[in-house]
């Protein structure tokens, strides 16, 4: 249908879909509605990760994968309300690559693969490949999203994320930050203080270091103060916020400063509890 009908607009959980057909954005001349497709709905493991299939909710990715991808379930748990996170996909958010999707940043930190299908075939690309800008994806008219790839959580996994209040709201900024501990790794990202999720890989490079030299991922000693201030200044720095109504640049990098830190500090502690 997808090949038959490329102007057609594909609906999952439609929680972006209907605002645009309400406030008359968008006419398309059909609506694909996926929620059918039994294959999107799925998820299992698949050599040593997880494939999960484009349309499984969040409410579902919470219940289901909460032990699994914290730091996804974690984000999502921040989405919208109880009925967007019903209804709510990933797969919908990848679509629509907005620089707030709460559930972007999370696939980043754990190096996550985007499957896109059409009758060609299916092509697998990392999640930074496939956000090409701010509501632009790589994805091709012939194409849907079949699913997301990624490794189960191999340590603590964070996501902490600013809005104007303290639920149903779009992120003024967020980060999504996860421990590696195998890979001697930690892998942070920023959402909603750019036209993409920005890796923070200055800030990783710095505190990798640091967890190195002093041989803190043997002793799971309490991480320096001084550290922990710097990880938070060099992520501060890899964000690049604009001024719009949910905020000021500045306040989105001193916030993605302290969320960095935060988020570093209780993965660390949970961590060093494990
Ligand atoms: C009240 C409210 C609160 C919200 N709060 C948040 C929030 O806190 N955080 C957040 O990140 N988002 C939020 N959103 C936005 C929205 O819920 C998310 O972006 C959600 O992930 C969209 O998923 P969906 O399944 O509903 O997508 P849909 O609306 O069905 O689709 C969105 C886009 O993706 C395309 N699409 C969907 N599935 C596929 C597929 N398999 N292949 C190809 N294209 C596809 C559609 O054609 C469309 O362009 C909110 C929305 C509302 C209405």
């Amino acid at each position: 249908m997808r090949a038959a009908n490329p102007d057609a607009v594909a609906l999952a959980g439609g929680t972006d879909l209907m605002v645009d057909l309400n406030f008359d954005r968008l006419r398309p001349p059909a609506v694909l509605d996926l929620t059918r497709v039994q294959e999107l709905r799925e998820w299992a493991p698949e050599d040593g990760c997880l494939r999960v299939g484009a349309g499984v909710s969040y409410t579902r990715i919470i219940d289901e994968l909460g032990d699994r991808l914290p730091g996804l379930s974690i984000a999502s748990r921040t989405v919208g309300s109880l009925q967007i996170r019903n209804r709510g996909t990933v797969g919908g958010n990848l679509a629509t690559a907005s620089p707030a999707g709460d559930g972007l940043p999370p696939l980043y930190t754990s190096g996550a693969l985007v499957e896109l299908a059409s009758r060609r075939g299916s092509r697998r690309m990392p999640v930074a490949e496939f956000i090409t800008g701010p509501k632009r994806t790589a994805l091709a008219p012939h194409e849907l999203i079949a699913a997301f790839v990624l490794p189960p959580a191999g340590g603590p996994q964070q996501f902490a994320k600013v809005g104007t209040r303290n639920a149903m709201v779009i992120a003024v900024c967020s980060v999504s930050l996860a421990l590696w501990p195998e890979e001697r790794r930690v892998a942070t990202c920023i959402g909603s203080a750019g036209p993409t999720p920005l890796p923070a890989a200055d800030a990783d490079a710095f505190i990798a270091g640091v967890l190195d030299e002093h041989d803190h991922w043997a002793s799971r000693a309490p991480l320096p103060p001084a550290a922990l201030q710097r990880f938070g200044e060099l992520a501060g720095q890899a964000a690049r916020p604009i001024d719009d109504v949910r905020g000021t640049a500045d306040y989105r990098r001193r916030a993605v400063g302290v969320m960095a830190r935060r988020t570093l500090s209780w993965a660390w502690s949970e961590l060093g509890r494990s």
